[in-house]
């Protein structure tokens, strides 16, 4: 499929989104991006690459994941019917599952022998650490030490799961020094290693193929709401870290001018303090870990030190993809802050027991914060990108449960 909107390619032959995206990186790192763009054009094309990977989406994952009616959250708000595409019944609890399984099966098609990533939480470690067990390929996650000593059970996880576990002590020892520590060890054999990226950011071809691999939940929102409601819904709302899981719900309906598509960012403390992560929001067109998107920095062109409560979305850029859309207009980008946040996450919990992940639970505090103002006969459709159990102990002790 190729994706368009107003004639723009999504992205053009050289990854570019209108102005975002592209290759902003060394020859090196581009002969080796360019490789696997090859690749993946003429693996996804073949039959039997596409039969797996529709194989492990309905029998290993559980695709489709079902489109909720939140009847009861929807009555107490008194306006607009709210759905839920939930995303948190994968495997592994995430969407992040949809384009590691992606990623991993690309690696095997290209006779890869490791696959290498960074983790920052440790979310996309796991998910890809079961996607890598379940082809039958190494593993290597790099992960900061601080990180490592804050996210336990995820760092168990992977171990669990054979992946090599590589602990990054230089400079802040966080996600921004794991992702250097990975890119060199993947400059070492581009041949025979590949990178696995966990969102829609990066070089191209990144964007475009963790975008394809997550089309899956928009394409099922859309026959799910034909079967439901015999049309598209009103409005489709995800939360945007990277961008991977809004993305994935909004492609199919890009050229639908009828359904509003939403993405909600982190707030933080508010967007007026500089514990935020509103990228889209309050960032400005430059280029970060090679591509061009919008960027939060400071006057000297440096990232700025970002915050959310949800650790998935605290990055200072964003997909191409989502740079062009906010441009064009076409989707809406919008906040939440943490404490709304909070809300929503024991909202949803104690009136439909589901416990949504932090970052899912940004775009369900956008949907109680509009679904008053709108008639009863709209329908949203707000993606749950993942579950709270690993939210759930800092939640609990935030709250004094
Ligand atoms: C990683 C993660 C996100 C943020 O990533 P996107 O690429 O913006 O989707 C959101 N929700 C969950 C549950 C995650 O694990």
């Amino acid at each position: 499929m190729q994706y368009q909107i107003n004639g723009i390619a999504l992205p053009n032959e050289d990854g570019f989104f209108g102005a975002y995206g592209g290759q902003f990186i060394s020859p090196e790192l581009k002969q080796a991006m360019d490789e696997i763009n090859i690749a993946y054009e003429e693996i996804r094309h073949t039959e039997a690459f596409q039969n797996e990977l529709k194989d492990l989406f309905a029998h290993y994952v559980g695709r489709p994941s079902p489109l909720f009616y939140a009847k009861r959250l929807s009555n107490q708000l008194g306006g607009a019917q709210i759905y839920l595409k939930r995303e948190d019944l994968n495997h592994t609890g995430a969407h992040k599952i949809n384009h590691c399984l992606g990623e991993a099966l690309l690696a095997k098609y290209m006779g890869k022998t490791k696959v290498i990533a960074e983790t920052g939480a440790g979310q996309h470690g796991v998910a890809l650490a079961t996607a890598c067990a379940l082809v039958g390929i190494p593993c290597e996650i790099h992960m900061g030490q601080v990180d490592i000593e804050k996210e336990h059970p995820n760092v168990v996880k992977m171990k669990i799961l054979g992946a090599k576990l590589i602990a990054v002590t230089r400079g802040t020892a966080t996600l921004k020094d794991a992702v250097d520590s990975a890119f060199e060890e993947y400059l070492k054999d581009p041949k025979n290693y590949i990178y696995a990226i966990g969102s829609v950011v990066g070089p191209h071809p990144f964007p475009k193929m963790v975008r394809d691999f997550q089309a899956i939940i928009g394409d099922e929102i859309k026959l799910q709401s034909q079967d439901r409601f015999g049309v598209n819904p009103d409005y489709v709302v995800a939360c945007v870290g990277g961008g991977s899981n809004a993305v994935g719900s909004f492609t199919a309906f890009l050229n639908d001018p009828e359904v509003k598509l939403v993405g909600v960012e982190p707030a933080g403390h508010g967007l007026d303090t500089d514990m935020h992560s509103a990228t889209l929001t309050l960032g400005k067109p430059s280029q970060l870990h090679g591509m061009a998107c919008y960027v939060l920095e400071d006057e000297q062109g440096e990232p700025l030190p970002v915050h959310s409560i949800a650790s998935g979305l605290d990055y200072p850029g964003v997909g191409p993809q989502h740079s062009l859309l906010k441009d064009l207009g076409r989707v809406e980008y919008t906040s939440a802050t943490d404490q709304e946040c909070l809300d929503a996450f024991m909202t949803l919990s104690r009136v439909e027991g589901i416990v949504p992940a932090l970052e899912s639970a940004h775009a369900v505090a956008w949907a109680m914060r509009e679904a008053p103002q709108l008639s009863q006969d709209i329908k949203i459709v707000v993606t749950v990108s993942g579950r709270g159990d690993k939210d759930s102990d800092y939640v609990a002790a935030k709250l004094g449960l």
